[in-house]
């Protein structure tokens, strides 16, 4: 799997403002306005910075958090995981493998009703949703 190392300029002509404070300043957007929040249309859900494939409708379920959620990667090396201690909590990050751009946080154990009792709460700005696959 290759690795994107983009410069910083480079991001920045590639991204929107607001795409680029999310995916590369590791950035939220505000909860229940992301475009896919509550979508259910089919599809697969790709890294808006580098086009990879990271998670599927199949996998995205109603959390009521306010961000699109999925119970699952699309593949489980699509994303890689670190521990983030910003804020004041203790959070798990999620990134895009191949660009290593942030997509969101991982978490566990909330009681949720899927097959994993994972949430990955990822930011709308942070995919593209294809319909055609
Ligand atoms: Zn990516």
């Amino acid at each position: 799997m290759s690795t994107w190392k983009l410069s910083e300029e480079e991001w920045k002509a590639r991204l929107s403002p607001s795409e680029f404070q999310v995916l590369r300043l590791g950035g939220t957007e505000p909860p229940f306005v992301g475009e896919y929040t509550d979508t259910e249309t089919e599809g697969v859900y790709s890294c808006r910075a580098c086009g990879t494939e990271l998670f599927r409708s199949t996998e995205k379920f109603h959390s009521h958090c306010g961000w699109p959620s999925f119970f699952s990667p699309a593949d489980s090396d699509a994303v890689i995981v670190r521990e983030d201690r910003s804020h004041g909590m203790v959070r798990t990050e999620v990134l895009c493998a191949t660009c290593e751009s942030h997509l969101g946080h991982v978490f566990a154990g909330e009681g949720y009703d899927t097959p994993t009792d994972l949430r990955y709460c990822i930011n709308s700005i942070c995919l593209t949703l294809d319909t055609s696959a």
